[in-house]
């Protein structure tokens, strides 16, 4: 069976001692299911995040970082500096990177596969914008997605990676895709990927869907079959509500 997974991405969220009493209050909640916990804080706290972490289930991931092994790249991070303070995932493309600084899938590609020498998890984020679905064009758009970014791979390197399909226009909006249409795009992902390598990989794959998912609709959208998790933005922040999704899984 495929690993369930629930990834909270923080963003920009939490200074130091708000990382540190989330953490706390995070730790205090039980997963009664059988998902993988995963938060991704800020860059800065990290570090912090890891010890505070040590003894509990939670594992740790960063929310981006550079292609480049290091040099004369101001204000970045390398995939050796994440994994020196013991992170081991890191999530690439999400669609706040693509879109406000302009990463593309040529830049994503690259900062996949020095990710993966790393021999780091990546949680790769894709999806579709509201113009791409209203015209149609939605499986078109995440199939050159894919393609551009992670088909030049071997099928080996694959076992490292986690999809997260978060359709843009139902991210931070409270717009979510309905369960039927994730499950759909889900389906297609994994066709996608069989076509290109076969069958067996594709169904090792777990597959999030992100956007704007909560206690109150995580268990319908969680049921769906090719639905193996999900990427939480907004509900993360809150050990309750993000507790509440993971235990959409119990
Ligand atoms: C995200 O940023 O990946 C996300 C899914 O955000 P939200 O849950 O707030 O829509």
């Amino acid at each position: 069976m495929r690993k369930h997974i629930v990834a909270g991405n923080w963003k920009m969220n939490k200074d130091l001692s708000e990382t540190k009493s989330l953490i706390a209050d995070l730790k205090s909640q039980e997963n009664k299911g059988d998902a993988e916990v995963i938060i991704a804080p800020t860059t800065i706290n990290l570090h912090a995040a890891v010890s505070a972490l040590e003894g509990s289930e939670i594992h740790c991931a960063a929310q981006n970082m550079h292609q480049q092994e290091s040099g004369a790249y101001t204000g970045e991070i390398s995939a050796a500096m994440l994994k020196a303070v013991g992170v081991n995932t890191v999530i690439l493309g999400h669609s706040e990177r693509r879109a406000y600084f302009h990463e593309d899938d040529a830049l994503l590609a690259a900062k996949v596969k020095t990710a993966l020498a790393h021999k780091m998890r990546v949680i790769f984020c894709f999806g579709e914008e509201l113009e791409d679905r209203k015209a149609g064009n939605h499986f078109s758009v995440v199939e050159a997605q894919l393609k551009n970014a992670l088909f030049e791979l071997e099928s080996d390197p694959w076992l490292q990676i986690v999809l997260a399909y978060e359709p843009v226009w139902a991210i931070g909006t409270g717009e979510t895709a309905s369960p039927e249409q994730a499950q759909e795009m889900h389906a297609f992902i994994r066709k996608t990927i069989a076509s290109r390598y076969n069958q067996d990989l594709a169904d090792q794959i777990t597959i999030l869907y992100g956007g704007s998912v909560k206690p109150a609709n995580a268990k319908e959208i969680f049921s769906k079959a090719d639905v193996d998790g999900g990427l939480i933005g907004g509900a993360s922040l809150n050990a309750n509500d993000f507790y509440a999704i993971v235990n959409a899984f119990a």
